[in-house]
């Protein structure tokens, strides 16, 4: 393939627009380089694309259009290109869709030049309105951040002279600022920490595999609180100091101002940042600087992997058995095996920490594809909790009521001793289930299969399927009685109640992802427990992760046996990965900890193993299960969700495929279904499954294509196919 094509040759181009095919173009003046991102013209309309390959032709070449500009940015590298092809592959993503996802920043084209940014000024206005009060407000949330006229009055919901009044005011102050600034350097040897003697043998480990410029992944295994972090940023900084850019992946962006602030602190100036909470402005210098290579670490979610780096020397997934890596909408991948193609395909090294690896992970290590690397105990004289469980067939506990008197004189002791605990129940929320006494009525979604969840916060039913909610009725929808709607079973809302009522006296706060309004909000909150302001928090899967709360010495566990039900293949798994998360919450500093399970089914095979905590048996016993299944990490697997507003409809189709599975079972690949999903209606749309089993090496992609190749597909009907499916819903 060529390199470089003159003025008036032919090229294809590869453009975001949804056409599944190349599109040609002449050359513009001055010729172009393949891998030059261009503006094209399509229709009335100017694109952005990419120079792909020598043109295709077999039409009139004097109806050929040209180039219209080559853009000021780096032209995509060879290794971004075979990146995105094998992702488009893998996952059975057209490629437009990849380059859009390579492309998630606005105005890629613009020239560079100065623009006027406004921020928070010194001075209080005058007198408030609702309007003012907003743009102040979002000022103040993204904290010293600059933003664009247009950018500040979209986000409060205001005209720009709103703005305008207050920067006469002093109130925001506006300054001239060049667009899309480097980003400052950071100092590999600024605030490196004194490291125990196996987190320094393990840094030094990865210290070596980033020098030998060779791909390699790594397992970083360590219980919370062990070092992981420091040691990790130990690769970063390495990383630095050859000159090769770093990625760190966090599952949430809740974890991000907190891991920033880690970073300044440990090379001196933050990094850039890329997740959904990032000003479009933001997002374009971040997409033009790492690709000049002025951005030397990025902090982001999992899209940050379609980045253009000059040179990505480390990609670091932190807690990679985190089910959020897996995108659930648009291009179906998953970050963490990504990233390690992305690394193998740029002689860079990958870092996976958890402290519960995943299945596929601690499979991968033993299959010798992986190295691994354990840090033991926890840093300083913090040990791991207890674990014990709360038989709860012998306690007594009224109905309607969730706390056992076990756990209640637990929490009263931590109490008194000024220590703090964690009520941790998996599930937000007042009440899953809202039933009428009279006529047995459940109240469900409109336009799901789903149980409408009471929130009794926002005073609202809501549907956490489709996000659709309603005014809790005054009466019955079906009978019409009056004052017989009657919540069922416990959210983290409704343990909250009990627990006020339990401790008048104690200070109480609840995390939940659904009751903060912006990100400051909950790391205040988080930074308020973290002084060990509170006495009891109620939380759900939100406190599992990361956060640090050393006066936390006690953790109970409401409803243990909440994740084993299902027919999910990882039930087990993320029960005891959950189970033993939140536990790693209790006694981080230098009081020891406790982790209370109530379980109704303390022999089950699962909580025996939470509480032995021996894992290496749990994934033994867990791998030869799956094994003996032929499931994931042993087989693979595809999911086919067809949906659509005719029910009939969707099952024919499903019918069909089944009906002509050839090209499946002539890879040896099985076919279940279709059957019903087990959420059958979302958003009015109803949903068919079928479920593709195959042997580990088998070619499932082509045959997947061939196979849904064979069916027409009606227009208001999708079929989507999930490779490698985290979720069954
Ligand atoms: P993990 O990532 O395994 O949960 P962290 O790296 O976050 O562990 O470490 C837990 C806590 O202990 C953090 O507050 C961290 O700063 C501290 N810590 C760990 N190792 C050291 C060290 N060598 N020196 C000083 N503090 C450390
Ligand atoms: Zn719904």
């Amino acid at each position: 393939m060529r390199e470089f094509y003159a003025e008036g040759e032919l090229v294809s181009v590869l453009t975001a627009q949804p056409l599944d095919r190349l599109l040609d173009y002449k050359a513009p003046e001055g010729g172009c380089w393949r891998g030059a991102f261009v503006e094209v013209p399509l229709g009335p309309r100017k694109v952005l694309g990419v120079i792909w390959g020598d043109g295709i032709g077999g039409f009139d070449l004097s109806k050929a259009r040209s180039v219209n500009r080559v853009l000021d940015v780096a032209p995509m590298r060879e290794e971004m290109r075979q990146f995105l092809t094998k992702v488009g592959a893998y996952t059975l993503t057209p490629m437009s869709a990849m380059l859009r996802l390579a492309t998630r920043a606005p105005g890629l084209g613009d020239a560079p030049s100065m623009r006027k940014v406004y921020r928070l000024g010194s001075v209080a206005p005058d007198r408030m309105t609702d309007a003012r009060t907003r743009v102040l407000e979002v000022l103040r949330d993204y904290g010293g951040l600059a933003f664009t006229l247009s950018e500040l009055a979209e986000m409060a919901g205001t005209s720009s002279s709103v703005i305008k009044g207050l920067v006469k005011q002093g109130a925001v102050s506006e300054e001239d600022s060049p667009r899309d600034l480097p980003y400052p350097r950071l100092d590999p040897d600024y605030g490196a920490k004194d490291l125990s003697d196996d987190q320094a043998a393990a840094a030094e480990t990865l210290r070596a595999k980033m020098r030998s410029g060779a791909y390699g992944t790594t397992l970083l295994k360590g219980v919370t609180g062990s070092g992981k972090t420091e040691v990790y940023l130990e690769a970063v900084a390495e990383a630095l100091r050859i000159g090769r850019q770093a990625l760190v992946l966090l599952p949430e962006i809740a974890l991000t101002s907190e891991f920033i602030t880690r970073v300044e602190a440990r090379f001196g100036m933050k990094p850039a940042e890329w997740h959904s909470g990032v000003t479009m402005t933001e997002r374009r210098r971040c997409w033009k600087m790492v690709g000049n290579g002025d951005a030397q670490l990025v902090v982001g979610a999992r899209s940050a992997l379609y980045l253009p780096y000059r040179d990505l020397g480390l990609i670091v997934v932190d807690e990679e058995h985190d089910t959020s890596y897996k995108q659930d909408d648009g291009v179906l991948y998953n970050a963490r095996d990504m990233a390690v193609l992305r690394a193998s395909l740029n002689n860079a090294q990958v870092v996976l920490a958890s402290a519960t690896p995943s299945l596929e992970s601690w499979a991968n290590v033993e299959a010798g594809k992986y190295d691994r690397i354990t840090l033991t105990s926890r840093f300083g004289d913090a040990v791991l909790p207890d674990m014990k469980a709360i038989d709860m067939r012998a306690e007594d506990v009224p109905s309607g009521r969730w706390i056992s008197p076990s756990l209640r004189s637990a929490i009263i002791d931590r109490m008194e001793k000024g220590e703090q605990s964690l009520v941790f129940l998996n599930r937000r929320g007042y009440a899953p289930l809202t039933i009428c006494r009279a006529c047995g009525h459940q109240i469900a979604c409109d336009h799901c299969d789903a149980r409408m969840v009471e929130h009794r916060f926002l005073k609202r039913l809501m549907c956490h399927q489709c996000g659709e909610t309603k005014p809790m009725p005054e009466v019955c929808p079906n009978c019409q009685a009056e004052g017989k709607l009657n919540p069922v079973g416990p959210g983290v809302e409704r343990m909250a109640e009990e627990v006020v009522e339990m401790f008048p006296d104690a200070k109480i706060a609840v995390l939940s992802s659904d009751l903060f309004g912006s990100a400051r909000a909950l790391k205040e909150k988080i930074e308020e427990i973290g002084r060990g302001e509170t006495d009891i928090i109620i939380g759900t899967q939100l406190v599992a992760k990361g956060h640090n709360f050393p006066r936390l010495t006690l953790v109970g566990v409401i409803d243990a046996d909440l994740g084993l039900q299902g027919s999910d293949l990882r039930a087990a798994e993320r029960t005891f990965q959950l189970m033993r998360q939140v536990a790693g919450r209790a006694g981080r500093a230098e009081t020891p900890g406790i982790a209370l399970l109530q379980t109704y089914q303390p022999e089950h095979h699962v909580i025996r193993a939470i509480l032995s905590g021996d894992e290496e048996e749990f994934w033994k016993a867990e791998a030869a299960e799956r094994k003996a299944a032929g499931v994931p990490p042993y087989g693979r697997m595809a999911g086919i969700v067809i949906s659509g507003p005719d029910m009939q409809e969707v099952f024919d189709l499903g019918n069909a495929l089944a009906r002509r599975a050839d090209p499946l079972t002539r890879i040896g690949a099985q076919v279940f279904g279709p059957a019903p999903a087990p959420i059958a209606r979302i958003r009015g749309r109803h949903r068919v499954r079928l479920l593709v089993k195959a042997d580990k090496t088998a070619p499932l992609q082509s045959a997947l294509q061939q196979w849904v190749a064979q069916v027409r597909v009606p227009n208001n009907v999708r079929l989507s196919i999930d490779i490698d499916p985290q979720s069954f819903y």
